[in-house]
């Protein structure tokens, strides 16, 4: 199907899903929960794209961004995103419609995310690793209407052709109507957007983002991001203008960032600490974005020729912090350390190097805590911090109860405030235990309260939710187990973290079934269903029996975690 044959055709089951309002599904803010965020000077900006036109308004020529030997200033960020955003108006796109993002870390991947902003187009954070399985679910429950594929050679190189993906998934797609491509020349059927709305006049295009900008209010779903820890298949995250503009404005803050600042980020740049951290935390202060890639033997010659000055590093990369040619990177003031809890080594010897070391806690679903620039180093070292923003209230409860735990006590990290969701998008059944009755946000983490050197604080202290923490990328167990009973050989599967030193954890499935299938066979079972690779289970163990935790028949995790750490292992094919 051609662009021009879906935009000429009558009424069809896309236009219809399209047009649905993208407020139905959306859990807003009470009225006078908003107000008070505005009044209390959290929620001053009516929209991302206004409030870095303003910023980039005031410092022009600065780097706004350096990405793979390309630099743009401010000004020509903002020019390019405002013709880019008029192109996007010129397809056809209208402000609203959600458009799939599926793209790899460069400069262009930004001027991709304000363009579409600057349109009033609702990014969806999907990320290019993700296959049919997930983009299927994720495109349908957000209606997206376009979904833009980084097809670069070099990036995409791992054999899958993300444009051809992209094309067959539109057909019969209820929604999708456009394929948006970057790095793949012209494909029947699709716009490349290299280029996009280039020949229009500065002025016009700024003009077309004013008008589209006019409309957008503080409280309007900007962005998509997508769960990394709930029960079966992700759910959506609804961000929106003011809030998550607001949330990367005290990240700075809390880091003390004045614009000086180059602050690398090599994690995937649509995840929400790539947006949070990597791009828009130092764009509210003016400061320059250095993106890499999460390639563990590029990081610190990135972080030495980009002179950053600041770095946030995920459980992939903590071995980065005793690397001893990070002596080099004499610019490197700072290094926040997120995603698990950090080991003694990494933080003391980027301590005894003179790099100010910190954790973050962060989620897609908003609430952060990080530890500040003067809190003690017991406190950096052990702990995650405080909570962001002032507006912050949290509990910590006894898992399924609403009874707080005692300080020092773990119990599930449960959060309300100015940037934290009230609700999934279209998510109604989910929602109904994902707060708890006061609207407070269950993290399914577990926390404790401390009170260290008169600082009180939170250390994480484990997790309730079902999931494996792939080097920073969630694997949701429930959704595994059930893909590989969907196998006629396979009858029961539980599927839990196995330690790994490099990644934090992996995946490893318990498996009971007719025949004992091999890694490969699993393998290509899971592909044949779509599913992306990062949640393919790394080692197998087949069982006669599942083992039981209690009479009601609930698998013995606990059992089956002990095993798998004991004797780590990986099965490949
Ligand atoms: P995501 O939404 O993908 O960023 O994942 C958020 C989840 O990552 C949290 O709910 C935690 O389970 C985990 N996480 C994030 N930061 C930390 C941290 N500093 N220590 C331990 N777990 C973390």
């Amino acid at each position: 199907m051609s662009d021009t044959a879906a935009a000429t055709s009558a009424p069809t089951s896309a236009a219809v899903a399209a047009a649905r309002p993208l407020e139905d599904g959306f859990v807003p803010y009470p009225a006078d929960v908003a107000a008070r965020y505005r009044t209390g000077g959290a929620w001053t900006e009516r929209s991302i794209a206004e409030a870095f036109h303003t910023v980039a308004a005031s410092r022009p020529d600065h780097p706004a961004i350096v990405s793979e030997g390309v630099m743009l200033t401010f000004a020509e960020l903002d020019l390019r995103t405002d013709r880019f955003a008029a192109g996007a108006l010129a397809l056809g796109l209208r402000p609203g419609d959600p458009v799939l993002l599926q793209v790899h870390n460069s400069a262009l991947a930004v001027v991709t995310w304000y363009g579409l902003l600057k349109a009033g187009l609702v990014p969806v954070c999907t990320l290019a690793l993700h296959r049919r399985h997930e983009i299927g679910e994720i495109s349908r429950r957000t209606r997206a209407v376009a979904h833009l594929v980084d097809a670069t050679p070099v990036r995409a190189g791992r054999g899958f052709d993300l444009v051809a993906f992209a094309c067959k998934e539109r057909d019969g797609h209820p929604s999708v109507r456009h394929v948006l491509t970057i790095g793949a020349g012209k494909r029947e059927g699709t716009t490349p957007v290299e280029n996009l709305g280039a020949d229009i006049p500065a002025d016009e295009a700024r003009r077309a983002v004013e008008a589209v900008q006019a409309d957008v209010r503080d409280d309007s779903i900007a962005v998509f991001q997508l769960s990394g820890g709930t029960t079966g298949v992700p759910k959506v995250i609804p961000r929106l203008q003011a809030e998550y503009w607001y949330n990367a404005r005290l990240y700075a803050g809390r880091l003390g960032w004045d614009g000086s600042e180059r602050v690398g980020y090599v994690g995937p740049v649509m995840h929400n600490a790539g947006i949070i951290c990597g791009v828009h935390g130092p764009h509210t202060v003016g400061a320059t974005a250095v993106l890499g890639t999460p390639d563990l033997t590029g990081i610190t010659p990135l972080l030495v020729e980009q002179e950053a000055t600041d770095i946030v590093l995920g459980p992939f990369a903590y071995d980065v912090a005793t690397d001893p040619g990070l002596a080099q990177a004499t610019a490197l003031k700072r290094v926040v350390l997120s995603g698990k809890k950090i080991p003694a080594e990494a933080f003391d010897t980027l301590e005894a190097r003179g790099v100010w070391s910190g954790q973050l806690f962060g989620m897609g679903e908003g609430l952060c805590i990080t530890t500040p620039l003067d809190a003690p180093r017991e406190v950096r070292a052990t702990t995650i911090g405080v909570p962001l923003s002032p507006f912050d209230e949290i509990k910590v409860l006894d898992p399924g109860t609403e009874n707080p735990t005692p300080p020092g006590q773990p119990g599930e990290l449960c959060g309300l405030g100015p940037y934290t969701l009230r609700g999934y998008y279209d998510a109604d059944d989910h929602n109904a235990n994902a707060f708890t009755s006061d609207g407070f946000y269950r993290t399914g983490d577990l926390v404790a309260y401390r009170v260290i050197d008169g600082m009180g604080c939170y250390s994480v202290e484990g997790r309730i939710k079902d999931l494996i923490n792939r080097g920073g990328e969630k694997i949701n167990a429930e959704e595994v187990e059930n893909l590989l009973v969907a196998h006629p050989d396979i009858t029961d599967a539980a599927v839990v973290a196995m330690p790994d030193g490099r990644l934090g954890e992996r995946a490893a499935a318990f498996l009971v079934g007719r025949r004992r299938l091999d890694i490969t066979e699993i393998q290509a079972h899971l592909d044949g269903l779509g599913v992306s690779k990062y949640k393919w289970p790394e080692r197998l163990e087949w069982l006669d029996e599942m083992p039981r935790a209690s009479q009601v028949g609930k698998t013995d995790k606990k059992r089956l975690r002990a095993i798998v750490a004991e004797t780590p292992r990986i099965d490949r094919p």
